[in-house]
């Protein structure tokens, strides 16, 4: 396993390693494992070699690398970086090229990490294991047969298969947190709002979140602070206050003593796989023995989260999606086409796969005059009694924790002829992008068979305590697994 930010940072340093030999070996790995995993969608080798050459450079002169300087990340490819291919993973977008940096991506530059690449994804985002690229699947490096989750795969991929040391994703159902605990890493979607969604190519916009992956708890927290905050190019982006702002140090001692964690009923239900499950109940345990104490909850619309999710996203994709016409960005079929009508058809046609297609039609079937009503009107109503059922639970606990997913990777084309099972791989975890609160997918202390993880929620811009949590278990896989 590479290093964590921390321990890279004080290598180079003390000069025990440089930041181009660090950058060549990743470059190399990736090189040596890709072919067969398929993360990454474009590499940046020579960008990211001068950029290593810079800061080499940099401690030549006696000058200290501040904390992010030189650490090699991935990044979605739904997320912009000015000059590179920004594809979505859809043929709509294989020749785009991004004309600016996403605000996270400005702040990552500013903080001096380096970027790698660009990772696979479901097309824009829509899915759950990767295999809805245009640019092929993408494989779990735990077990090449299998699918490394979605619809972040690639950013997942990279980081477990140690060809990036933190990859940078988006979460608008789950896809930040499925595919970690897929690929045995950590994945942290934070409060919709917390970081700013400008340069996210949009899925749907009132779920969409940016967040970190990485091996270490703490590495997420090191990444939220530097992306985090108020942007005036995303209005839904929020000023934090100093209370909601994070203490790195106090999540690094894991105090947890005293804390209330929740555990919703409605969560531990029969399908979860028995493995899953003793996973899930001997971290619980070991939560005891920190003092952390639990509690019985109920989240009673929990059943609706999925087919709630399941219309107010296509709603939003549709209209999102409504901007590849063919004329603004991407594929065109201006030249074969005898009328505007047949621009639009026939580049939309040709430009998106199956499962966009399926969202549009479904989101503008939810939206249309005579049925809005029933399925839009109705579903966000639905939601608000979701984000209520948090906001009681909130009043009794700290946090709440879950299974991020029912069962560990499932084999490369086991559900891909079957949209619905698809969907409900999101079961776990779309209610938290419903409801706008944080969500962290953490590897449970089980070393054997396919990675588990387990998913920790909390209020509102509450991730100080959902960070705190995550590393108290963090720590201790730490020493268990790697002394
Ligand atoms: N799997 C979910 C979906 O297909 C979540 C996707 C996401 O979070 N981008 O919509």
């Amino acid at each position: 396993m590479l290093p964590s930010i921390e321990q890279l940072n004080q290598s180079y340093n003390n000069s025990s390693t440089t930041v181009k030999k660090v950058v060549e070996d990743t470059l190399a790995t990736i090189n040596s494992k890709d072919t067969e995993i398929n993360s990454y969608t474009e590499v940046f080798n020579t960008e990211a070699l001068s950029q290593a050459e810079k800061l080499d450079a940099k401690l030549a002169r006696g000058e200290k690398l501040g904390l992010l300087e030189g650490i090699p990340i991935s990044v979605k490819d739904a997320i912009l970086i000015e000059g590179h291919k920004a594809t979505a993973s859809s043929r709509m977008l294989e020749d785009y090229t991004a004309t600016y940096d996403a605000t996270v991506i400005k702040k990552l530059k500013e903080a001096g990490a380096i970027f790698l690449g660009k990772t696979n994804l479901d097309e824009f985002a829509m899915g759950a294991s990767t295999e809805n690229s245009a640019f092929g699947a993408t494989r779990n490096p735990a077990d090449t047969n299998r699918v490394p989750g979605g619809s972040s795969g690639g950013s997942a991929a990279s980081v477990a298969g140690d060809m990036a040391l933190i990859s940078i994703g988006s979460d608008t159902g789950g896809s930040i947190r499925q595919p970690a605990s897929l690929t045995g890493i950590v994945g942290l979607k934070p409060t919709y709002g917390r970081v700013s969604r400008f340069g996210l190519i949009a899925m749907a916009s009132s779920l969409d979140q940016i967040g970190p992956f990485a091996h270490r708890v703490i590495d997420t927290a090191h990444i939220l602070q530097t992306i985090e905050g108020r942007d005036e190019m995303d209005a839904t982006s929020a000023q934090l206050e100093t209370s909601q702002l994070l203490d790195i140090e106090s999540i690094r001692q894991a105090n947890v003593k005293g804390m209330r964690v929740g555990i919703p009923k409605e969560y531990f239900i029969d399908g979860i796989d028995a493995d899953v499950r003793k996973a899930i109940d001997e971290v619980i345990e070991v939560y005891k023995t920190l003092g952390v104490e639990f509690v019985e909850v109920s989240l009673p619309h929990t059943e609706y989260a999925v087919p709630t999710y399941y219309i107010i996203m296509p709603a939003e994709v549709s209209t999102n999606l409504a901007r590849f016409d063919g004329i603004r960005y991407g594929l065109s079929e201006l030249q074969n086409s005898q009328d505007l009508q047949e621009v639009y058809r026939a580049s939309r046609a040709k430009g998106f796969g199956n499962e966009p297609l399926r969202r549009i039609m479904l989101g503008t079937y939810v939206l249309s005059s005579g049925y809005y009503s029933s399925y839009y009107g109705k579903a966000k109503q639905v939601q608000d009694m979701i984000r209520k059922d948090f906001t009681n639970v909130f009043a009794e606990v700290d946090a709440i924790i879950t299974p991020t997913s029912p069962h560990t990777a499932f084999n490369i084309g086991e559900k891909v002829n079957d949209p619905v099972s698809m969907y409900l791989e999101d079961i776990f975890t779309v209610a938290t992008n419903l409801a706008g609160i944080p969500g962290i997918s953490v590897p449970t202390l089980s070393n054997s068979g396919l990675p588990i993880g387990f998913q920790l929620m909390t209020n509102h811009f509450e991730e100080q305590k959902l960070l705190t949590l995550a590393q108290a278990i963090d720590n201790i896989r730490y020493d268990k697994f790697n002394n």
